[in-house]
């Protein structure tokens, strides 16, 4: 990988604050941008811009033609069997609320159960709630233990007749591991229960391949992966998708309208009320390229190198809690520099130019587990360096003079 060159194309990282270089360690919240990217959205409004599926107009006809392109992109990027299963969704969180919504309608009553586990960002937890109190479910939880693993054989005694689907993240947003979701869904489906797979924290950081996961629903979010906001990803096996009924009414999403009875589009239509961010995922693809021309194995392998000299560097120091030390992460480290607070430490890390993100992280279980309030989250992305890591330390240590 030849850093500078990509870093090069992302011009936000050559911008200063407060006098100082940007150091951008936030990727988990949302990733920068390349020019290809800032580019596509530009280049669409000035020259492209049209609603599709609507018009039989010139501009119109072409913007339909690169959306349902940039479907057969994303398809191709998950290996689903057909770009009918992609749904374009506002993101991570709308995709799951969607499903929630839906597939609760229809398949949760009363006493039924749902699994989630303790270390799921708030977007995979708080739609299940919703759903629980609606049909008056129940919410089941698979502890994590302080290493930030999953207890698999405690996740099958929660399984029994009852249970309606199961709800994972693929990778935590803030203890990093990697959970081994193609055996969660192989203990599911030998009974018989649907899995909804979290990839927000995945699809930027390792290939994904939902066939051979063989998960049931697997969501993520443009803008974690280099993408733009507001444009998000639901895949659904074809199966699912034609039986759980669409979650929003409106334009395009319907077959025949009368005041008595409305019939509704086939997939992927069906979904896809309104007017959709048709330019978000049409400039999504520029992101989604970008990244495999990089190689997704490549920026891995990158990724994993800040990992571990990170990790060993904050080590090194002596007064560092790392939490979440699981074998397979991905390149994000949430920590505290003991007996000091995170709000106090990250304010003085921005002052230098260190942006990162501090507190719970939308994942509030995650830190009553640990019984902390919050702590620092250092995030890595494909353009990031072993001499910005240096810089953290050298910030760190700062801190630790001024507050130690
Ligand atoms: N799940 C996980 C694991 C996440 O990290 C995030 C974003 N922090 C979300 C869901 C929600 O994503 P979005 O805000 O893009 O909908």
């Amino acid at each position: 990988m030849d850093i500078n060159k990509i870093r090069a194309d992302f011009p936000i990282l050559k911008e200063e604050v407060y006098g100082k270089p940007l150091v951008y360690f936030d990727n988990g919240a949302t990733t920068q941008k390349p020019l290809q990217v800032i580019d596509c959205i530009n280049h669409f409004h000035r020259h492209k811009n049209s609603s599709i599926h609507r018009g039989v107009h010139f501009l119109s006809d072409q913007a339909t033609e690169e959306y349902e392109k940039a479907r057969e992109a994303v398809r191709s990027f998950i290996n689903a069997s057909y770009a009918h299963e992609v749904i374009f969704t506002s993101g991570t969180t709308g995709s799951i609320n969607g499903v929630a919504f839906s597939f609760g309608e229809k398949y949760v009553h009363e006493n039924d159960e749902i699994v989630i586990s303790e270390m799921e960002h708030h977007a995979n937890i708080v739609p299940w709630q919703m759903l629980c109190e609606r049909k008056n479910a129940r919410l089941k939880i698979i502890p994590f233990d302080d290493k930030g693993l999953l207890n698999i054989e405690q996740f099958e005694k929660l399984l029994n007749e009852k249970t309606r689907i199961i709800a994972i993240t693929h990778a935590s947003n803030t203890l990093a591991t990697i959970n081994p979701v193609k055996e969660i869904i192989k203990i599911a489906h030998r009974h018989n229960i649907p899995v909804l797979v979290d990839g927000a924290q995945s699809v930027p950081h390792l290939p994904v391949d939902v066939q051979d996961m063989d998960c049931d629903f697997f969501v993520f979010s443009g803008h974690k992966i280099y993408g733009p906001t507001g444009i998000g990803v639901l895949y659904g096996k074809e199966k699912w998708l034609n039986e759980i009924p669409p979650f929003q009414g409106g334009g395009d999403m319907v077959e025949k309208v009368t005041f008595e009875k409305t019939t509704y589009n086939q997939l992927p239509y069906r979904f896809e009320a309104g007017t959709t961010n048709y330019i978000g995922a049409i400039c999504l693809i520029k992101a989604l390229e970008y990244v495999q021309s990089i190689g997704l194995l490549e920026i891995q392998e990158h990724e994993h190198n800040l990992l571990s000299y990170a990790t060993k560097r904050l080590d090194d120091l002596g007064y560092i809690t790392i939490y979440g030390r699981a074998p397979q992460k991905t390149s994000l480290i949430s920590f505290n520099i003991n007996d000091i607070h995170h709000y106090d430490a990250g304010m003085v890390l921005d002052k230098m130019g260190i942006a990162m993100r501090t507190g719970t992280h939308c994942a509030q279980p995650v830190m009553q587990h640990y019984g902390i309030d919050g702590n620092i989250r250092a995030s890595f992305g494909l353009y990031n360096t072993t001499e910005e890591i240096d810089l953290l330390i050298e910030g760190i240590k700062k801190v630790k003079t001024m507050f130690g």
